[in-house]
């Protein structure tokens, strides 16, 4: 019996040997739960503490998802420290948040100038169709009025009644005059006004695509990842715009943390550059995958 709970001991012994030598020969850091808590947090960025730890946690969530283990833990008491570093980064990403503001409200703006030429130039239309109307219509008046007083004036003029009514219809005629002469002003006057908004449009057509231009040099260029960056104990995130732009700087910076390096595909969360992957819906490719799973020697 002694001999028997001897080799136990001695088999348990031995067992608890090889794990200690095999877990320092081959601990990766999907042994460890990478415990982080939030360090320096700067209001500038315009996120608020609950909102970051959010997206911390749903950034967690992106590398966990593809593996059936824990790989990050929010501990306030962590030693390793995620911190919004702001600097000139942030600044040029809220001025370019700004930028953009300007360029949506301008684009407003030149549709209500549109709306606005629209509105003027089929009132001018009508008003021009009228007035050719009404012109016509004078002239026809003058033609009958003209032949009448003509056809008097050859017979030596006209008894008295005729006299009166042709006076009559002559006053009728300059009153039509007025009314003609009133309309053409309107018309001139909504023509000035049509002319007036065109040359705004213009305006601000000519400004929007200066701005454009002016953005596209600014802004537009693709991003490398510099918005953050992971220094041993701590991840420092210097820009971003949006809360899924934020979202893929931490998990970019999270697999660093895992000592990944960089991969190839475009799309992948560990690529050097920003712009191509799934912003809305955020996951790892297969070449993130692959990465941590040599990592840890899956
Ligand atoms: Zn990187």
């Amino acid at each position: 019996m002694l001999s028997k709970i001897f080799t136990f001991i001695a088999v348990i012994g031995l067992l608890f040997f090889f794990m200690f030598i095999g877990l320092t020969l081959t601990q990766t850091v999907c042994d460890n739960v990478l415990r982080y808590t939030i360090g320096n947090f700067d209001d500038r960025f315009e996120i608020s503490k609950a909102d970051f730890k959010a997206t911390l946690l749903e950034t967690e969530r992106i590398w966990e998802s593809a593996f059936a283990f824990n790989l990050f833990e929010y501990d306030s008491e962590a030693e390793f420290k995620i911190n919004l570093v702001f600097d000139e980064r942030q600044q040029f990403s809220l001025e370019e948040k700004i930028f953009r503001g300007k360029l949506e409200s301008s684009e407003t703006g030149r549709d209500s100038f549109t709306e606005e030429y629209k509105t003027l130039t089929e009132k001018y239309s009508s008003t021009a169709r009228e007035y050719e109307i009404d012109f016509a219509l004078y002239e026809k008046h003058l033609r009958q009025y003209n032949v009448t007083v003509s056809r008097w004036n050859e017979r030596g003029g006209s008894p008295p009644q005729v006299y009166e009514r042709l006076e009559r219809d002559k006053s009728i005629l300059e009153k039509e005059v007025g009314k003609l002469e009133q309309k053409r002003f309107n018309l001139n006057s909504l023509a000035e006004k049509i002319n007036n908004v065109a040359r705004e449009n213009n305006r601000l057509i000519d400004a929007y695509n200066t701005d454009i231009l002016t953005y596209n040099n600014k802004f537009g260029m693709q991003r490398e990842f510099d918005q953050g960056d992971y220094r041993g104990n701590e991840i420092n995130i210097y820009q971003f715009d949006t809360l899924n732009d934020l979202r893929l700087t931490i998990a970019h910076e999270l697999g660093h943390a895992l000592r990944l390096s960089h991969v190839d595909n475009s799309s992948s969360v560990m690529y050097y550059l920003m712009g191509e992957q799934n912003l809305l819906d955020l996951k790892l490719t297969e070449e993130d995958i692959e990465a941590l799973t040599l990592e840890c020697g899956l």
